[in-house]
C-alpha cells in the first residue's frame, strides 16, 4: 500500500533489501510527493523507501496532511491473463477499505493512476524476468 500522495516516477535499486520485502507496487519506485500545499518535491530516499512505498504514512511522516481520509492505497491484480491487466484497487483507512473499483489504465491524472500504471509495469517486469 502506498501512500495517497506518492507520485511514483522510476524505479529504485531494491539491493537495499536482502531480502526485498513484499512491495505495494511490485517493485521499490522513486518519486515525488504531492502533498504540501507549496508544491511538489522528492522525498529523501530513506523516507521514499519506508514510508511513500508503503503508505500508513500518518504520524510518521511531516508532511503526510492531518485531514486526509485515506491512509494508502492497495492495488490487486485479478486472476487470468487478460491485456490491458484487470486490476483492483482499495483506499484503506485503519487497515480497512473506505473506497474501492475497477483501476481503469486510461486514467491519467491522478496520483492513483500513476501508481496503478507502476503497478502494472512492475509486476509485468516481475513476470518477464
Ligand atoms: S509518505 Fe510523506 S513524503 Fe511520502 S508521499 Fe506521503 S506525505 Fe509525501
Amino acid at each position: 500500500m502506498s501512500c495517497p500522495f506518492f507520485l511514483p516516477q522510476h524505479i529504485l535499486d531494491s539491493s537495499a533489501w536482502n531480502p526485498a520485502p513484499r512491495l505495494p507496487l511490485g517493485e521499490a519506485w522513486g518519486g515525488t510527493c504531492c502533498a504540501p500545499p507549496a508544491g511538489p518535491f522528492d522525498p529523501r530516499e530513506d523516507v521514499v523507501r519506508e514510508l511513500c512505498n508503503m503508505g500508513y504514512a500518518r504520524g510518521r511522516c511531516e508532511f503526510f496532511p492531518a485531514g486526509t481520509v485515506g491512509d494508502a492505497i492497495r492495488f490487486s491484480m485479478r486472476k487470468g491473463a487478460t491485456e490491458p491487466p484487470s486490476v483492483v484497487y482499495v483506499i484503506e483507512r485503519d487497515h480497512s477499505p473506505i473506497e474501492h473499483g475497477d483501476f481503469d489504465p486510461g486514467q491519467t491524472a491522478s496520483i492513483l493512476a500513476a501508481q496503478g500504471r507502476a503497478f502494472i509495469e512492475s509486476h509485468k517486469r516481475l513476470r518477464e524476468s
